[in-house]
């Protein structure tokens, strides 16, 4: 399975053609991607990480723009965790969201964009950091580019052995804890599985990655139309794409940090 997912991700890289599916994520999907970055820092990078961010550091402030959803300090930033996309969008419609950002549906990218771009002047703070390490691992979890119609897969009620839930918290959580590591474990599992697939990650284009994650979201809503509904297919079915996208979200977040830091 690793094999296809990579030599997926290695066509995207070569050919510019694509064909996998993408949402963000829970408590321990956010931990597992701020661990695969922060160990992959430049020294650089690390030092004014931990600078910024004090003594708890970058993993445990990796889930504080969810936290703060209730508060009211940041009352806009709610829709900065998502960015929506119709089913069936060309490549270059697709795309073009990266460069003109979509009026409606989230503002996950003009968010990061702008977080991005304050953290490189220098005058960044210690919130900005956090939202950054925060929203670059929603960018990369398939219900977070998902549909409008839906409210990214909130709508769409599923079975989960015998727990009512819906896709979306299937993908923030439930395939996550399916596989019963803890963050620590996973993220270590995945850095050792997917090392000799770090440089290709690290030197795909934003747009080649979004239509990635794109292609990937559509092909779990194909597959749900198909589903049995026996929750050990779908964790068959999906635990190892799952992986890949935390793994892929843990290095382009590595990559961002240590552009900021450089
Ligand atoms: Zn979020």
């Amino acid at each position: 399975m690793r094999q296809r997912l990579f030599s997926i991700l290695l066509v995207a890289f070569w050919a510019g053609t694509y064909s996998v599916p993408a949402f963000g994520w829970g408590q321990k999907g956010h931990r597992i991607i701020a661990k695969i970055a922060y160990d992959n820092l430049t020294c650089k990078a690390r030092k004014a990480v931990d600078k910024t961010l004090g003594e708890k550091g970058a993993i445990y402030w990796a889930n504080w723009p969810d936290e703060i959803k209730s508060d009211t300090i940041y009352p806009d930033s709610y829709d900065w965790h998502f960015q929506d996309f119709d089913g069936g969008l060309s490549d270059s419609i697709v795309a073009d969201a990266l460069i003109h950002y979509p009026a409606e549906g989230g503002n996950m990218f003009r968010a990061i964009d702008s977080l991005v771009t304050v953290l490189k002047t220098g005058k960044g703070d210690v919130h900005t950091l956090r939202f950054v390490i925060h929203l670059s691992g929603d960018r990369y979890c398939p219900m977070h580019t998902a549909r409008l119609e839906d409210k990214g897969g909130n709508k769409v009620k599923m079975k989960w052995f015998k727990e009512e839930t819906r896709l979306h918290t299937v993908w923030d959580t439930h395939l996550i804890e399916s596989q019963g590591y803890s963050y620590t474990e996973y993220a270590e599992k995945l850095e050792l599985e997917y090392k000799n697939h770090k440089r290709t990650i690290m030197a795909m284009s934003e747009e080649e990655l979004l239509l990635h994650n794109y292609h990937f979201t559509e092909s779990i809503y194909a597959y749900q139309q198909t589903w049995d509904g026996n929750t050990y297919h779908y964790i068959y079915r999906w635990h190892i794409p799952m992986e890949e996208q935390l793994y892929i979200a843990g290095i382009r977040l590595a990559k961002l940090l240590n552009e900021i830091y450089k």
